[in-house]
C-alpha cells in the first residue's frame, strides 16, 4: 500500500447515480469518484429507450404509479415507485438544465414541447429520450459537468476492494465507514482513500448472467462490499 488520499465525499461508481450526487454535493464538498473502468463504461451509458415521468397534461402520478404496480406485478415497494414517480419530473427537469438535449416535437400549436413516446405497462405517452441512445447522451453530459467542476476530481480505472471501517468508540461494536481500499488498475498498486462519507454507487449485478446486455462493470461489487462491511442486504435476499 503505498498511497494515501483524502477528500469530504468518497462515491464509488460514476454512472446516472455517482455523477449526479457528485455535481449536488460538490456544491457544499470535495469529493472524489471512482470509476472501475473509463468514466463513461456502466448501464448508464448503455440505456436507450428513455426515462418515464408525467409531463403530459392529461397524465397523473398517480396513474404512473398504477401501471408501475401492476407492471411489477406483486415484486414493488410501493412507497418507492410512490416516491419515484413524485420526484421524476424534477429529476428530469434538472437533468435538462445540465444539458441533456432530449428530443421534441412542434405541437398543433405551433410550440415546442417533449416528445413523448409510450413503452410496455404505460398508460400514458411518458417516456423522454433522445433518439435510441438516451443514456449515451445523459452519461455523457453529466461526466463534462463532473470534469470542468472545481471542487470533483475523477479517478478512471480505480477498483474499490473493501471499505474501511473502524469501531466507534463507547459504541458497542459499532462500526463506521472511513473509506475504502482501491486497485489502482494504472499502477497496479492498493491504495486508500479516506472520507467523512462514502457512497456505493456501483450500479446492479446483472453481469452474474452469461448471456446479458449489461457491461462487466455490473458485477455486484458495491453489494458485496456492503455485505462484507456487516449492512443488511436483504432486498438480495443474502
Ligand atoms: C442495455 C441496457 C438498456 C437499458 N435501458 C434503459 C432504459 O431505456 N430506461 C431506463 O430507465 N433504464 C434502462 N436501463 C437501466 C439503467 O441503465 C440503469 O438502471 C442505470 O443506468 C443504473 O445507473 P447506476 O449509476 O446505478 O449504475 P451504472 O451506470 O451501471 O454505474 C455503475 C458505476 O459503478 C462503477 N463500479 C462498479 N463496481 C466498482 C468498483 N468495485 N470500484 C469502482 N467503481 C465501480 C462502474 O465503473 C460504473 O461507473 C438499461 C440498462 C442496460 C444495460
Amino acid at each position: 500500500m503505498n498511497q494515501q488520499n483524502n477528500c469530504d465525499v468518497l462515491i464509488i461508481g460514476s454512472g446516472a447515480a455517482g455523477l449526479t450526487l457528485a455535481l449536488h454535493l460538490a456544491k457544499n464538498a470535495d469529493v472524489v469518484i471512482l470509476s472501475k473502468g473509463q468514466l463513461n463504461e456502466g448501464s448508464t451509458f448503455y440505456a436507450q429507450g428513455g426515462i418515464a415521468a408525467v409531463f403530459d397534461e392529461n397524465d397523473s402520478v398517480q396513474s404512473h404509479v398504477s401501471d408501475t404496480l401492476i407492471a411489477g406485478a406483486g415484486l414493488c415497494d410501493e412507497s418507492a415507485v410512490q416516491y419515484t414517480a413524485e420526484n421524476a419530473k424534477a429529476c428530469l427537469d434538472w437533468l435538462i438544465e445540465q444539458g441533456v438535449d432530449f428530443d421534441k416535437e412542434q405541437n398543433q400549436q405551433g410550440e415546442q414541447q417533449y416528445h413523448l413516446t409510450r413503452e410496455g405497462g404505460h398508460s400514458h405517452r411518458r417516456i423522454l429520450h433522445a433518439a435510441d441512445a438516451t443514456g449515451k447522451v445523459i452519461q455523457t453530459t453529466l461526466s463534462e459537468r463532473v470534469k470542468q467542476h472545481s471542487r470533483i476530481r475523477v479517478f478512471e480505472r480505480y477498483n474499490a476492494i473493501d471499505l474501511i471501517c473502524e469501531e466507534i468508540t463507547d459504541h458497542d461494536k459499532e462500526k463506521q465507514c472511513i473509506g475504502a481500499y482501491i486497485w489502482n488498475r494504472n499502477t497496479e498498486k492498493v491504495e486508500s482513500i479516506y472520507a467523512q462519507k462514502t457512497i456505493l454507487a456501483t450500479g446492479g449485478a446483472s453481469k452474474v448472467y452469461q448471456y446479458t446486455s449489461n457491461p462487466d462493470v455490473a458485477s455486484g461489487d458495491g453489494i458485496a462490499m456492503a455485505w462484507r462491511a456487516g449492512l443488511s442486504c436483504s432486498q438480495y435476499g443474502i
